[in-house]
């Protein structure tokens, strides 16, 4: 299949073309060239997008959940059956290995789709008994056509990871992906109509957050709105919708501690923070970035890490040996830089990588490479410490005590994950309740169960996505009571 050139929005189950007729270039980031270009919308856009969501919002909400789970298993199906597509399509939008597009973000697209159509069979409302009184009941019924915003990291992953939640619950959408990776929700819209998705239901619009999903949280057919993105436009988000009460789920940044104890399985450690720290070009939320090493052997685990990170090989994401592709956008590799530059000025060594590399092929010799850094000798309350930089750029700092652990890894404005590796049980169960993370890992990272709450608490998230707390977020509660 071929990428067209131009990537129209997807409104009342057809392909059109932005009302301004404007369009923005999309680069491929390892070789810095246009791979395409995604409609540039505006206000009219999203309102012809909430129109077609109102008009097919009553209908989807009364069809049987039955039906409505089929028509989502159909569109994991599609997915699935477009797999090798899709995933190069990933990969060449944000620069990761396609090994890893291929391996973790469609599978997971399909998985989300399986999953809620799964899960909304299974969800219910709930019913008291009052004795001779009567009862109450409380029905959960759709909130209405939801605004589903989503970042370019794992692109097609975390925007299914709103859509089929919300289509499930019964809701209509008009979801926007990041203006910089917009190729595979573009080919969603397709997909969802060969499986048979009323038009209207999904509405996809692209563009800039500015333009394009401002209006979508301005808009007043929209009650709901499940963001994922920096916690910098998650407040912007919050602050226009405030006077209108609209419902929030906000998943935002974080800046994520492994704590390395010196009673670790040490190998286990080393491969778990590793993964932790520099997968995605370290751009997923949950990469661990600061990483806590206890000081009996910080040394030793230092320098092992630094031997490790330095064999990562950054190249092609083609190359299937490539660990490390490409930074997903010019701007983000130069902050990437920024933050380098910041790190050796606070009085930090980067023990390892931090070059932009030589061309790792000719193909890619204009593309936004680094070599994945570790620095050390920083301070907790330093900026590069405090600050999320999102990229594959990780610090190694000692500890003395549990409790100096607890405190540093607690010790920043962000609260979405944390990773500690530990054989003592008492530990890991005393250490992970006195973390402020909405999701920690023992000896472990990114094992993902779509039941589980996810999300995370200080400026890094509002609500929790995931099994039923998806449903209820774009659910309302009623409650009725009967009297006997
Ligand atoms: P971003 O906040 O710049 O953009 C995210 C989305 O919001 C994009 O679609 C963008 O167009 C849109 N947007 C921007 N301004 C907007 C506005 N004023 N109104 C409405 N929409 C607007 O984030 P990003 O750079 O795409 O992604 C990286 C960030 O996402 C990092 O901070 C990362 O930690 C975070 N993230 C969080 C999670 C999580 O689950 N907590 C998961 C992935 C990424």
């Amino acid at each position: 299949m071929r990428l067209p050139e131009r990537l129209d929005n997807f409104i009342g189950g057809r392909y059109v073309p932005p009302a301004a007729g404007l369009y923005l270039d999309t680069p491929e980031p390892a070789t810095g060239a246009r791979l395409a270009q995604v409609a540039a919308s505006g206000p009219e856009d999203v309102d012809a997008a909430a129109a077609a969501a109102l008009a097919a919002q009553q209908a989807w909400a009364d069809l049987p959940v039955q039906e409505r789970a089929r028509v989502l298993s159909r569109i994991a199906d599609g997915i699935e059956a477009e797999a090798e597509t899709l995933a190069a399509w990933e990969s060449a939008d944000t620069g990761k290995p396609l090994s890893l597009a291929a391996r973790m973000d469609i599978p997971r697209a399909v998985d989300n789709f399986r999953f809620f159509a799964q899960a909304i069979t299974q969800f219910h409302g709930e019913a008291y008994d009052n004795g001779s009184a009567g009862f109450n009941y409380t029905l959960r019924r759709p909130s209405g056509p939801a605004g589903l915003i989503s970042p370019w990291n794992l692109p097609l992953y975390l925007f299914t990871w709103k859509i089929a939640p919300a289509l499930a619950a019964g809701c209509t959408a008009i979801a926007k992906p990041s203006e910089l990776t917009p190729v595979t929700a573009w080919r969603l819209g397709a997909i969802c109509d060969a499986a048979g998705l009323p038009p209207g239901v999904l509405n996809i619009v692209h563009g800039r957050g500015a333009q394009a999903g401002s209006a979508i949280v301005g808009h007043p057919a929209v009650g709901a709105i499940s963001f994922t993105g920096s916690t910098a436009t998650g407040r912007a988000i919050a602050l226009q919708a405030a006077p209108f009460f609209k419902k929030l789920s906000l998943e935002m940044g974080g800046k994520n501690a492994s704590i390395v104890f010196a009673d670790a399985d040490y190998e286990a450690a080393l491969d778990g923070v590793l993964r932790a720290a520099f997968t995605n070009q370290g751009q997923i939320c949950l990469c661990g970035s600061r990483i806590l090493v206890e000081n009996t052997i910080y040394e030793r685990f230092t320098a092992d890490l630094a031997a490790r990170v330095q064999a990562l090989k950054t190249g092609d994401p083609l190359d299937p040996d490539t660990r490390i592709g490409a930074i997903v956008s010019e701007a983000q590799w130069q902050k990437d830089r920024r933050y380098l530059d910041l790190a050796r000025e606070e009085g930090g060594e980067v023990l390892c990588g931090g070059r932009v590399p030589p061309p790792v092929s000719e193909r890619c010799r204009n593309g936004w490479f680094l070599e994945p850094a570790l620095i050390a000798g920083l301070s907790p309350a330093c900026q590069v410490n405090q600050e999320e930089i999102f990229g594959p750029v990780a610090t190694v700092m000692p500890f003395r005590t549990e409790a100096e652990a607890i405190e540093t890894a607690n010790g920043t404005r962000y609260g979405l994950s944390a990773t500690l590796w530990t054989t003592r049980l008492d530990r890991a169960h005393r250490v992970a309740a006195a973390l402020e993370a909405g999701i920690v890992w023992v000896n472990s990272w990114l094992h993902r169960d779509l039941r589980t709450p996810f999300g995370g608490v200080k400026q890094s998230g509002l609500g929790r996505e995931g099994g039923y707390e998806a449903l209820r977020f774009f659910t309302e509660a009623k409650n009725i009571f009967i009297r006997l």
